[in-house]
């Protein structure tokens, strides 16, 4: 399914004196199977645009209009239930939206309103979805989702978006908390569910080094707009640009730039840490 949004505008408080535009006249186009990243400063705009996509904010009058395969998100009649089993949102923090007593039935809450498909079905879909996500099944099912770790947790709360099959996955902030490993972990479970469970991601991150090795195209935001919409690649030969609005480059691109301006020689790299050692190799041979 592909996400068309176009001209939104949302304005939290109007018409009182706490009013303020956190998003203003946003296009964004996402074809199927990207793997998209949006960065910004806290209070961007981020979180406000990607709540937009399953409806969980409404589009205001007027402003704007968003379009998810056939799903016209500005109409009265959009079947919102539908939307949200193909469009699954994972916000900051999820394992506080864990609630069951096991980790089994909160998994399965997801397929809540999917009347038509049988126990059995359900049943298979719980287990796979765990499954997806690195856990054990057989040892995880019946444990209480609050005795488990940190990583863990997190990984509950994604098998409980990705059991109805969405083929969009937003992620906002998904690695904000977790340690290296269970950071590692989760982007390496998130590429093995693409294709098969998922198959847009969007991923919402503080981490540009996420985003060189993960997204293939980026998006900025900026008190509200979109100030970037390019490929890693180009957007990361912007180090300077990127600070001034108070973000921060991937490691690789800071090598880039060190090497730049101290020698003289540019290393041609997409900053994936690969392509990066792969050049810098070649160069260091020439040598
Ligand atoms: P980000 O996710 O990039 O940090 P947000 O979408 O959360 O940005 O916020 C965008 C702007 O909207 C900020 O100015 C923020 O203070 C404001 N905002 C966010 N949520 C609310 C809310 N529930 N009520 C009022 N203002 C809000
Ligand atoms: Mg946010």
């Amino acid at each position: 399914m592909r996400i068309e949004v176009k001209n939104l505008t949302y304005k939290y408080g109007v018409n009182t004196a706490f009013e303020v535009t956190a998003l203003n006249n946003v296009s964004l186009t996402v074809e199927e199977g990207e793997y998209l990243g949006i960065v910004g400063h806290t209070g961007s705009g981020k979180s406000t645009f990607v709540q937009h996509l399953n409806a969980l904010i409404r589009i205001q009058k007027g402003q704007g209009s968003i379009k998810i395969g056939d799903f016209d998100l500005t109409s009265k009649k959009c079947d919102l239930k539908a939307l949200r089993s193909k469009v699954g949102m994972l916000f900051q923090y999820p394992e506080y939206q864990l609630f069951a007593e096991t980790v089994e039935k909160d998994v399965a809450f997801g397929l809540e309103n999917f009347f038509d498909m049988s126990e059995e079905e359900k049943k298979q879909r719980v287990k796979d979805a765990i499954i997806a996500v690195g856990l054990d099944y057989g040892k995880i099912k019946d444990r209480s989702p609050f005795e488990l770790s940190g990583g863990q947790k997190r990984r509950v709360a994604i098998a409980g978006v990705i059991v109805t099959k969405p083929e969009i996955l937003v992620l906002d902030e998904p690695v904000a908390g977790l340690d290296p490993v269970g950071k590692r972990e989760l982007l390496d479970f998130l590429d093995e569910i693409k294709n098969d469970f998922v198959k847009t991601i969007i991923f919402v991150t503080h981490d540009m080094n996420i985003v060189s090795e993960k997204c293939s195209r980026v998006a900025v935001f900026d008190k509200g707009s979109i100030k970037y919409d390019t490929t890693v690649k180009e957007l990361f030969k912007k180090t300077d640009e990127l600070k001034e609005i108070g973000l921060d480059v991937p490691c690789t691109a800071y090598l880039v730039n060190q090497i730049e301006k101290r020698y003289g020689i540019t290393v041609d790299t997409d900053f994936t840490i690969k392509d990066f050692a792969e050049k810098t190799a070649k160069l260091l041979k020439k040598c």
